[in-house]
């Protein structure tokens, strides 16, 4: 199966709609549910939520 997807920027790998790295099938992907993931990219979307919750903290941490 091949698959483009209209959000993906070739040059840089990031989601143009999520304005982060692009991992097929994480949270927010237009092909979020309807494919199904490997461990890898389980681990990969386990290690980009844990690196955008960090970022959220620091912050939100900032603003205080
Ligand atoms: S994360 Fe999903 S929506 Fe975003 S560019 Fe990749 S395939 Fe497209």
């Amino acid at each position: 199966m091949t698959f483009s997807c209209k959000n993906h920027d070739f040059d840089t790998d990031i989601c143009k709609k999520l304005k982060s790295r692009c991992i097929m099938g994480r949270r927010g992907c237009v092909l979020e549910g309807r494919v199904a993931l490997s461990e890898e990219t389980e681990r990969l979307i386990a290690e980009l939520e844990k690196e955008l919750a960090e970022k959220r903290k620091a912050r939100a941490e900032g603003r205080r």
